[in-house]
């Protein structure tokens, strides 16, 4: 055990990657850090976390921050849930703690958005309590130096991953040793063509020994992705100015905008519609992966169908960037912002 954590943390002090939530005990730039970088490349999360820090220096900042300037920052970052519950946790930290961060886990815990692995984070970084963080990297680092069969996505799996990932860790530097077995999934045992020819746990490593490392980690379900059929009106009124509306409901990009939509059960439909619409352009199909989704959303410009309803606004293209918008929009935007513009002068 005291040999797998001295190799992680060697190779840790050789390798780590300077980041700028490696140099604080910080509960709130810990925390902050660790939101955005969930399902986030560090490269991407990076610009993200320093535009954060700067617009939101402190939790009072962020809990009285206007909503729509949170998710106007997130913009491009994916996943709107965590800049909302980011918000939320914010405010409750504010409200309840009187604004300073719980320090153990389990009170970590009860707070909305904090799961358990953002709670060991912060708990071990922060606080130094020897708490394991278990996040991909480290199932997958563990699945293979032990060779671990049971899929990462049960109930008993979890279990098993997280007792072990307590038993490994330096009781004396927790901090230290989750940050160096993370960094080790991140950089050395990455998922395709793990690094082994130079790994330091090479002969620990019961997966290499075994063949199984492409086996590895073991997942139990297929996560079950909905094709969803978009058509997004960009509809000019009489003021040449475009209407959009603020999507409400639960799921995907709520409390975003966008252009009035309407959405198709199937392709075919889809299709339909498109073709006995009287249309000055309509854009190509944007494919827009998610995680349990797959749009297929398509652009069309139309002249002033309906009265601007009550939850719609009229605004000018330019204000648009005012709005926090999905990528999916933006990326049409980028694509076609000439052709718009066009077609509001004349
Ligand atoms: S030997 Fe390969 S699979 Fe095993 S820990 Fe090292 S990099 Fe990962």
């Amino acid at each position: 055990m005291s040999q797998f954590q001295g190799l992680i943390t060697h190779w840790y002090h050789q390798n780590k990657r300077d980041l700028p939530w490696r140099i604080t005990n910080n509960p709130y730039v810990i925390w902050l850090s660790e939101i955005i970088l969930q399902q986030t490349r560090v490269e991407q999360g990076l610009p993200y976390f320093q535009k954060f820090q700067q617009h939101y220096p402190n939790i009072n900042e962020l809990a009285s921050a206007d909503e729509q300037d949170i998710l106007n920052d997130w913009q491009g970052l994916g996943y709107y849930s965590r800049a909302r519950n980011l918000h939320k946790t914010a405010k409750e930290v504010v409200e309840i703690y009187k604004g300073v961060f719980p320090s153990t886990y389990n009170e970590l815990l009860k707070l909305t958005g904090i799961g358990p692995y953002t709670a060991a984070a912060i708990a071990s970084f922060a606080f130094g309590e020897a708490k394991a963080v278990v996040d991909g990297n480290v199932y997958r680092v563990l699945s293979r130096v032990f060779d671990i069969e049971e899929a990462i996505d049960s109930t008993q799996g979890k279990k098993t991953f997280e007792l072990l990932a307590n038993e490994l860790i330096d009781k004396k530097n927790p901090a230290i040793y989750n940050q160096a077995i993370m960094e080790f999934g991140a950089l050395q045992c990455v998922p395709v063509n793990p690094n082994c020819n130079a790994c330091p746990l090479q002969f620990q490593c019961l997966a290499y020994q075994n063949k199984t490392i492409t086996e590895r980690p073991v997942k139990s379900k297929k996560t079950k992705v909905r094709s969803r059929y978009f058509v997004y009106l960009i509809e000019f009124t009489a003021n040449k100015t475009i209407r959009i509306e603020k999507r409400k409901e639960k799921g995907i990009w709520q409390h975003l905008y966008q252009f009035p939509l309407i959405e198709f059960d199937s392709i075919e439909e889809k299709r339909a519609y498109l073709n006995g619409l009287k249309s000055d352009f309509i854009s190509k199909e944007y494919k827009h992966i998610l995680s349990h989704q797959q749009l297929f959303a398509s652009f069309a410009i139309v002249n002033q169908r309906n009265e601007t309803s009550e939850s719609q606004l009229e605004i000018a293209l330019s204000e648009l960037s005012n709005y926090p918008i999905p990528r999916l929009i933006d990326k049409f935007l980028e694509d076609h912002v000439d052709r718009i513009n066009e077609l509001l002068v004349f």
